[in-house]
């Protein structure tokens, strides 16, 4: 669950309790009552504390239940997202090995997180490849098909129907586009956070 940020920005009532996370690692929990919050819970790590966010008429019994809530969302939030650079260089390997005969060799595949318009990009003069960390939040299969079109650049300059062709071997090519499509159309609705332009790439 993403920090709220609008909350975040608040007054909120402190009612700061300590307890035992359960199974989340040894951070403390600090609980804070909004009377600006009716009905919706969030939650956020704060350094190595986590931060839940309840509204102020909740009972001690809710405020515990949605603790506990809370904990497993954050928690299982961070399992997917522990694909770390290492584990993206693997990835990136085996991606290649699969579908481009092994022959897509980058150097360096990294996270970034200064690439809010373009979900990954590369540098083929030294074969390095560039994931947004905004995709660390979206499906595996998505990942998989970002690293594959950066890891089909390496190969493939431009986006012509030789590069469209390469890419044609990840099967999942037209639904993880039409995934990236649908957050980026709904990044341009009206409300949304910040209207940034999410292109493709490049
Ligand atoms: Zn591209």
């Amino acid at each position: 669950m993403p920090a709220d940020p609008l909350h975040r920005a608040g007054k909120p009532q402190r009612s700061a309790s300590s307890q035992p996370p359960s199974g989340s690692g040894t951070s403390a929990i600090e609980v804070r009552r909004s009377t600006r919050r009716r009905r919706t819970v969030s939650a956020y790590r704060e350094g190595d504390r986590t931060i839940v966010l309840i509204p102020a008429r909740m009972s001690k019994a809710e405020e515990k239940r949605w603790v506990t809530v809370m904990l497993d969302r954050l928690a299982a939030q961070e399992s997917r997202r522990k694909l770390g650079d290492s584990d993206l260089g693997e990835r990136a390997g085996r991606l290649s090995a699969q579908f481009f005969g092994g022959r897509a060799r980058p150097a360096s595949v990294r996270w970034v997180t200064n690439q809010n318009t373009r979900w990954g990009s590369c540098t083929p003069a030294e074969g390095s490849i560039r994931l947004s960390h905004r995709l660390q939040a979206m499906p595996e299969y998505v990942v998989d098909y970002v690293l594959c079109h950066e890891l089909a650049h390496l190969l493939v300059p431009g986006h012509g129907p030789d590069f469209w062709k390469l890419l044609e071997s990840y099967p999942r090519t037209e639904r993880a586009r039409g995934y990236l499509e649908g957050v980026a159309a709904a990044e341009r609705l009206p409300g949304a956070a910040d209207a940034a332009e999410a292109s493709e790439e490049e």
